[in-house]
């Protein structure tokens, strides 16, 4: 049932694990009748949606040079919101963060519709915190500047394309660089930033799948990272971050050091009971993922129950297995 008039929230779903969402998103996916997304948002966070929402997905991995057609899925967003629908387009990371999203919202404005935007948790800043590298720092870091490697997102209107020795010039002075869909053409990024005069030996890393199982962080220099991450075969989504803070990863790096790190634990219990246990694997590291079997449901009949009952001067005990039996 569509209010009266639809809406579209361009919600962050944040960098992979699924409780990086925001409350504001979450909130907005729970009432959603509509959820558009795509392919680095964690399934895991279509569970916030209701059983009725109608779940599309929106195709391949940002940055892939076979994306989803962008003309189709703003027709589809502007559509099903001009039918009074409440519609979630859930991006991974941030939306406004190299998400399309502000194509999205451009479509969103032109024609008309109401739409909102939430935040997310971008995996720039993501990634860099969960392999322990903070991008800015009094002593290493007064700057920091977020950067596609990706040539197609890196072309501007006037065919122009990253002015990488500027950037390189003003990391310099001492800034970090973080990439984004990079991994593709990595040494020929690396390169031109070592040609825009930082030095090869500036401590520079790479992040794959950061706040996952499969998180993993090799750390090199701006003149090894691309050659120790093709020796690795990290792939994308990763992000790569260059600059004096990186160094200090090494001895900051916690989530890869977490006890139940790099495990990925399926709780097949009914939803309504695996959140605590759930909550306790992420404690300790672990990607816990909720994907309920079982159905506590009310019995057809309770004729069995109480001709059981009936009899209870027969039994000494009466025990519940579960508060659910209860
Ligand atoms: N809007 C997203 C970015 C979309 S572009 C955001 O704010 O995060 C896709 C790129 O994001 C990938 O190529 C990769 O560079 C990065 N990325 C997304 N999720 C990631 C993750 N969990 N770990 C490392 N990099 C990630």
């Amino acid at each position: 049932m569509g209010s009266a008039g639809g809406i579209v929230y361009l919600v962050g779903g944040g960098p992979g694990a699924p409780d990086l969402i925001t409350i504001r998103g979450r909130n907005v996916l729970r009432r959603a009748e509509v959820v558009v997304y795509d392919n680095l948002v964690n399934p895991e966070l279509l569970a916030f949606a209701a059983d009725s929402a109608e779940l599309i997905y929106a195709g391949k991995r940002g940055g892939s040079s076979a994306s989803f057609d962008q003309a189709e899925l703003n027709r589809i967003l502007v559509e099903r919101a001009r039918c009074g629908l409440r519609v979630v387009r859930l991006k991974g990371g941030d939306p406004f963060i190299f998400g399309r999203g502000g194509e999205e919202a451009e479509a969103l404005a032109a024609a008309g519709i109401r739409f909102e935007v939430v935040p997310g948790i971008t995996s720039a800043i993501a990634g860099p915190a969960f392999a322990g590298i903070p991008l800015t720092h009094r002593e290493y870091g007064a700057f920091v500047a977020f950067l596609t490697g990706h040539q197609d997102g890196a072309k501007r209107a006037d065919g122009s394309t990253i002015p990488w020795e500027t950037v390189a010039a003003a990391a310099r002075g001492g800034g970090t660089i973080v990439l984004l869909m990079a991994t593709a053409r990595l040494a020929a990024t690396l390169e031109r930033i070592v040609a825009g005069g930082l030095v090869p030996e500036t401590p520079a890393a790479a992040v794959q799948s950061a706040s996952t199982a499969s998180q993993r962080t090799v750390r090199a220099t701006l003149g090894t990272l691309a050659g120790e991450v093709e020796r690795a075969g990290i792939g994308a989504p990763a992000v790569i971050v260059i600059g004096e803070c990186v160094a200090l990863g090494a001895s900051l790096g916690w989530a890869e050091r977490a006890p139940r790190f790099g495990k990925r634990i399926v709780i097949t219990r009914a939803r309504a009971r695996s959140g605590a246990f759930a909550e306790a694997m992420r404690e300790m590291g672990a990607e816990a993922i909720e994907f309920p079997v079982i159905q506590t449901v009310a019995p057809d009949s309770f004729d069995s129950l109480d001709s059981a009952l009936a009899r209870l001067a027969a039994f000494d005990w009466i025990v519940f297995p579960s508060p659910t039996g209860v």
